[in-house]
């Protein structure tokens, strides 16, 4: 059986700059069926960042990565599905857009392994951590 799930998903900075890639991702993610239960444009500071990617701490493109993702703004989302965590996944393509399948959100808009224009969740228990880190349960529709 198929369980209603929740994910966490952000536009990166690199997506956020491009004209017309904002709307064209959020409409891919409303075409694959995913319901936005929570929105936000925002701005983290690299503290802000480095907490968000804290199970990275260590590797060696941790200090990019955290510059990039506080390098200007992202739009924060939270999806609602059956199944939203692996399809989302589905959805984003490869980390690297070299890998990305077509019709996946990376092979269309990512530039390179690390701007690669958008995250999501990776497993139940880092969804849950990365939901809480943006949104209070008041911010999120029934
Ligand atoms: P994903 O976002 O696909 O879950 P990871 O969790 O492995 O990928 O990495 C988090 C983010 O760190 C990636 O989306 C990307 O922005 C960046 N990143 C991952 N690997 C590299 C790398 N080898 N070089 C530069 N940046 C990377
Ligand atoms: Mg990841």
């Amino acid at each position: 059986m198929k369980t209603l799930e929740r994910t966490l998903s952000i536009i990166k900075p690199d997506a956020m700059k491009k004209p017309g890639a904002t709307g064209d991702i959020i409409s891919m993610l409303e075409q694959k069926g995913f319901r936005i239960i929570g929105a936000k444009m925002l701005e983290i500071n690299k503290a802000q960042a480095e907490g968000f990617y804290a199970v990275h701490a260590g590797k060696p493109f941790f200090d990019s990565l955290t510059n990039f993702m506080s390098s200007g703004p992202i739009m924060v989302l939270a999806l609602e599905k059956e199944n939203a965590i692996a399809d989302l996944r589905e959805l984003m393509g490869a980390t690297n857009p070299a890998n990305a399948k077509e019709g996946t959100i990376r092979k269309k808009w990512a530039a390179n392994i690390e701007k690669n224009a958008i995250h999501g969740s990776d497993a139940e228990d880092t969804a849950r951590f990365e939901l809480s880190y943006f949104f209070a349960g008041y911010e999120l529709a029934r």
